[in-house]
């Protein structure tokens, strides 16, 4: 059976490439970020990766890129490995509805935000794995070299300096939390910590092995636990609702899947027992969801049949 489907698989991501090349209207790349504006939007890449390691990939799947907010799923399930649920006394597990760096929401719900995969969010869980680690961005670094196998897997420290100089909005949302008492690493330590974890660089090969995890009901590519299968449920239940900010809605409709998308183009996915994907193409949508990722997701649902649904 197992033999079977991954058989399958390279396939399915040779017909997925074909129809994406076939697309018009790749959307435009994150220009908040200079670092990442003059990405190339027809680049594109796949990769799927069976709970036994074993990986598969089209396109541009080796090609390092700029994970961003892929990495709060990670941060995630390190920090409930660490804190349990603890960590929701500072966090909620709500969908937005609002653009992932909006401020709104936060004064009225009194400096809580409302999940972790909005920046704001994302700040309070790196906060608390600074606290639980001391070195929140070399954790994460660790955990990915590890569950990827790649030693060389670095932060790009251009995109994290183009970050910081343009960082008002993710420095806004610190301080005001801070003023809550819901952060408690120094402000400026913090916006470091985050910003370094936003500039990781890997490939779709690596982050569609480093979310095996997901996939495996919280075991690590070593076999030890990271999560229990409870936590690991909650983790792909919280990108399920919310891993596409105010594209949640929508992207469940289209692909079906827990997912985690970042404005570097990338977006993880989770079909749990089964594998995990990774696809990128930095062109996106208003929403900041890369336009021929989603659709390849959609396209790889369609054409396999799976589906949390
Ligand atoms: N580093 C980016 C930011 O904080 C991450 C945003 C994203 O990928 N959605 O704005």
């Amino acid at each position: 059976m197992s033999t079977a489907v991954a058989l399958a698989f390279q396939p399915v991501l040779d017909q997925i490439a074909a129809d994406i090349a076939a697309r018009p209207g790749r959307g435009r790349p994150a220009d908040y970020i200079p670092a990442l504006a003059e990405a190339d939007t027809s680049r594109f890449g796949m990769a799927v990766a069976e709970p036994d390691g074993t990986v598969y990939g089209v396109g541009d799947w080796r090609q390092p890129f700029s994970t961003q907010s892929i990495t709060k799923a990670f941060t995630l399930a390190l920090t409930l490995s660490l804190e349990g649920e603890a960590l929701w006394e500072h966090v909620g597990r709500e969908p937005s509805g609002n653009p992932f760096n909006s401020l709104v929401q936060l004064e009225y719900e009194n400096g809580i935000p409302r999940n972790p995969f909005i920046n704001a969010g994302a700040l309070v869980v790196t906060d608390r794995l600074h606290a639980l680690t001391g070195d929140a961005s070399g954790t994460l670094r660790a955990f990915l070299r590890a569950e990827s196998g790649n030693a060389d897997l670095d932060f790009d420290h251009a995109v994290a300096a183009s970050e910081a100089a343009h960082g008002d909005r993710n420095a806004a949302l610190a301080y005001f939390m801070a003023s809550y008492g819901n952060i408690g690493t120094p402000v400026p330590e913090l916006l470091e910590q985050y910003f370094r974890q936003c500039s990781l660089e890997a490939s779709c090969a690596d982050l569609a092995l480093a979310a095996g995890f997901l996939a495996r009901h919280g075991i690590r590519a070593d076999g030890s636990s990271l999560l229990t299968r409870s936590e690991a449920k909650q983790v792909n239940a919280v990108m399920l609702t919310c891993g596409t900010y105010d594209a949640a809605g929508d992207f469940a409709y289209r692909v079906g899947l827990p997912g985690k998308s970042g404005v570097g183009g990338g977006i993880i996915a989770v079909v749990p027992g089964r594998c995990t994907l990774c696809v990128w193409s930095p062109g996106l949508d208003q929403r900041g969801n890369s336009v021929a990722g989603v659709a390849a997701l959609d396209r790889f649902t369609t054409l396999t049949g799976l589906s949390v649904f």
